[in-house]
């Protein structure tokens, strides 16, 4: 098993996990990158996931159903007219041999999802290296309660949000916790990896307990304020 990231439209990656039987990807936004990755490998069944209905994360799905027929699309209720097969919070997905359950996830959008398959987390745009999405539902509550569900988490699982933010994340984290020894190092780290073109991600769910503002809100109005910060930082 392999997981691969994808860069894709501008500060996106689509995650590839690539089994024996097969390929699965999660979020295309385009089609022209993962058809891309795709040459020159050996042919094997795709599947996607979708976490969420945004353009960005499901943009790339006609290109890829033409270029590989028989594509399989799961995703929740607001993606239903890509989907082949709906899927919700507390459904446990088999696909290929393989076992993914799926978390809801919503405030960032209705009724986006989150998978965790195998220790490996992949929530779309709800939550970020040292961020989490911007709440456009304005259900603040629901965000918080999505963050809650990942801080359930163990520490040792690994995250793969599905945008290159933490360096701008991280400079935020830090104006809220300007004596955080752990949001510096992190800062400084992520800075040299994006100086070295490097990705940042994955992330875990350990390092974001020390680092991410918004699992270190104290309560939903310090997490609401926080996010309020951080749409107009
Ligand atoms: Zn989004």
């Amino acid at each position: 098993m392999e997981i691969y990231a994808i860069p894709a439209l501008g500060d996106n990656y689509i995650w590839s996990i690539d089994l024996d039987q097969g390929r699965i990807f999660i979020d295309p936004g385009q089609a022209s990158p993962v058809l891309d990755f795709l040459k020159g490998q050996e042919a094997k069944e795709s599947v996607v996931l979708l976490t969420h209905h945004h353009l960005d994360h499901t943009g790339g799905l006609e290109g890829l159903k033409e270029a590989l027929p028989g594509l399989r699309v799961y995703g929740p209720w607001e993606t239903r007219d890509l989907n082949d097969t709906c899927v919700k919070g507390g459904d446990l997905v088999r696909i290929f041999d393989q076992e993914i359950a799926v978390l809801a996830s919503p405030g960032h959008t209705e009724a986006g999802v989150s998978y965790l398959w195998q220790g490996h987390l992949f929530p779309g745009d709800a939550l970020f290296k040292a961020g989490c999405g911007r709440v456009f539902t304005g259900d603040y509550r629901a965000q918080y309660d999505t963050l809650e569900v990942f801080k359930d988490l163990p520490d040792d699982t690994l995250v793969y949000p599905a945008h290159e933010y933490s360096l701008e994340n991280l400079r935020f984290a830090k104006s809220l916790f300007p004596g955080s020894l752990d949001i510096d190092q992190a800062l400084e780290e992520v800075r040299d990896q994006r100086q070295e073109g490097k990705k940042t991600l994955p992330t875990s769910i350990g390092e974001e307990r020390k680092t991410n503002p918004f699992f270190l809100a104290k309560d939903l109005d310090e997490f609401i304020a926080f996010r309020k910060k951080k749409d107009t930082f």
